[in-house]
């Protein structure tokens, strides 16, 4: 487990004890080993005695160690057990802790939303001491608009939820081969549901096997070519699994992985030869029906070159890859991730623990970029710290002949369009990031001068995640992205594609317009902890949604390229 889980653990263990009415003392001492885990700037691996560290008690040291070697917690297990879990969904209702939520457990019974719902309109909440009738409306206020359920979920919630579900598909035996379709096969941002295509001769079995394991709300439908569930998660995602024999796996899954407007190219295209596509292969009268070993001949066998699922969009992709390969970038183009953060500033691992990991992932070379001191809730760096960081990145450079580690920063533009550090002190960094992190509501003026001011600044080679959003929760700031392409092509700063599954920003629209002014991208992962450096992938996916090249992106170069660049000037 990282630091992030046990903390996240810790915290949820001081919620169900405050839930429980328990002692506030306990409470608090949970609530202060978290934060002490939090402060501490180590890794859990490099910590060799949690319990010397301030804010952390016998008690709590027993907790985290039992986390670090089992994973589990015999204390949190025992609260889950005793405390219905669906309470902590009571804790996203603004104004509801665990004081509150506990009292409502305790004295009016409820359990979940449900039961809060009932409570409230039987006008019961507003006679607990310290509810009254304001708190009971709001609480029905809220509940309201959470039951009207987001017609489109993210790319960053569903993609979680597909991990999980994978990690079931693997372990029944029924199944060979299984692969995402749909929407989430083709990245896109937002999406409804979940499906896969299962390779399989037995549907039973395979039913069986993922209902055994698959936490499922409901079994929507169940039959020999698919079975459709509502997952019990918050929202109820409904995931379509659909059975394949091995013949047909790939037309299958080219199939019911869409866009029903580029099957629709496809049809028409196999329809001018008198041929017809279904998920069972391609059928031509008088011949037995054709099925294919892989998407790329099945596209071949219509004279395209191959279409990756990203692009499949039904614009004009059939056309393209009729003329031509499409030479768009693979995740196996990516050289290196241009920023990541420690336990320097924000992140869950060490300097060298994120170093070894980027390496493990075949990388070339990887940046380290932590935050710089304005942003004091992110434990941004000082200059003086800045400076003790590059001794550490070099001693941890020195251990590789393989890859290297380039010292760099994320630094904030502050509100009023200054840089967070002095150009005395970019200088000495081989890579430098700036981004936005505060004063969201300026207007776009405000916004697009401090984004001029970063693009002008000569060390700053990249702005990271140019619009701020966070998919799904949070717009981000007003900014110019077209005027924003204009000034990163003026003055050579490259623009980032955010690859955290948060994130994805700047979008596969944007992108393609800034590839098309020519302006360089970063596909980066800002990973704070090891498991995020796999997130690559998705800001691939979401590049060749884009049609990016791989010459348009910076970190494809190869490490000696990539020093050249480094030591070259911005034009400004
Ligand atoms: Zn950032
Ligand atoms: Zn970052």
């Amino acid at each position: 487990m990282n630091k992030k889980q046990i903390v996240d653990k810790l915290e949820e263990i001081s919620l169900y004890l405050e839930i429980t009415g328990e002692n506030p003392f306990k409470i608090a001492a949970y609530r202060r080993a978290g934060q002490a885990l939090e402060i501490d700037r180590r890794s859990m691996a490099t910590i060799d005695d949690v319990g010397a560290i301030r804010g952390i008690g016998k008690g709590t040291k027993r907790v985290i160690e039992e986390l670090m070697e089992t994973g589990e917690s015999s204390v949190l297990n025992e609260l889950r057990e005793k405390i219905p879990g669906s309470l902590l969904e009571l804790l996203k209702i603004p104004g509801l802790g665990g004081k509150k939520t506990g009292k409502l457990y305790r004295e009016l019974h409820v359990t979940d939303l449900e039961t809060l719902q009932a409570v409230c309109e039987k006008g019961r909440v507003r006679a607990l001491p310290g509810f009254g009738e304001k708190t009971e409306e709001k609480i029905l206020k809220a509940l309201k608009e959470r039951s009207r359920r987001p017609q489109e979920l993210s790319i960053a919630y569903m993609a979680d939820l597909a991990e999980n579900i994978e990690s079931v598909l693997e372990k029944v035996p029924a199944i060979g081969r299984f692969s995402r379709a749909g929407s989430l096969r083709r990245a896109k941002e937002m999406m409804k549901d979940l499906d896969f295509v299962l390779e399989t001769a037995d549907p039973e079995k395979t039913a069986d096997g993922i209902l055994e394991i698959l936490p499922v709300a409901e079994v929507v439908v169940r039959g020999e070519s698919k079975m459709t569930v509502h997952l019990s998660d918050p929202y109820r995602v409904s995931v379509d699994f659909r059975f394949a024999e091995p013949a047909t796996f790939v037309t299958t899954l080219n199939h019911f992985t869409g866009s029903k407007e580029h099957n629709v190219l496809m049809r028409h295209l196999a329809k001018a030869r008198g041929e017809k596509i279904s998920e069972y292969g391609v059928e031509k009268e008088k011949e037995p029906v054709r099925t294919f070993s892989s998407e790329p001949d099945f596209y071949r066998y219509f004279g395209l070159n191959p279409v990756p699922p990203e692009v499949r969009e039904g614009t004009d992709e059939v056309d393209l890859a009729r003329r031509g390969p499409l030479g768009l970038l693979k995740l196996s183009d990516i050289k290196g991730d241009l920023h990541m953060h420690s336990t320097w500033s924000d992140g869950s691992y060490t300097i060298e623990e994120m170093a070894d990991a980027m390496r493990a992932k075949g990388y070339a070379y990887a940046c380290l970029t932590d935050h710089s001191k304005s942003l004091r809730v992110a434990g941004g760096l000082s200059e003086y710290r800045l400076m003790q960081q590059l001794e550490e990145v070099a001693r941890v450079n020195a251990r590789y002949d393989d890859f290297t580690l380039y010292s760099g920063v994320e630094m904030d533009i502050l509100p009023d369009g200054t840089l967070d550090y002095d150009d005395e002190v970019l200088r000495q960094l081989d890579f430098v990031i700036a981004s936005i992190h505060s004063s969201f509501s300026q207007n776009r003026l405000a916004i697009m001068k401090r984004m001029e001011a970063a693009c002008r600044n000569p060390y700053v080679r990249l702005i990271a995640h140019p619009t701020g959003r966070l998919l799904g929760r949070r717009r981000g700031y007003p900014v110019d992205v077209a005027r924003l392409i204009q000034l990163a092509k003026a003055t050579g700063t490259a623009l980032e594609l955010n690859a955290s599954r948060r994130r994805l920003d700047l979008s596969a629209k944007w992108v393609r317009q800034a590839q098309d002014a020519g302006v360089k991208i970063a596909i980066n992962t800002d990973s704070h902890s090891i498991k995020m450096i796999d997130d690559m992938a998705l800001g691939v996916q979401t590049a060749v949604r884009g049609w990016i090249r791989p010459e348009t992106v910076l970190n494809t170069l190869p490490r000696e390229a990539f020093d050249t660049f480094l030591r070259g000037r911005k034009p400004v």
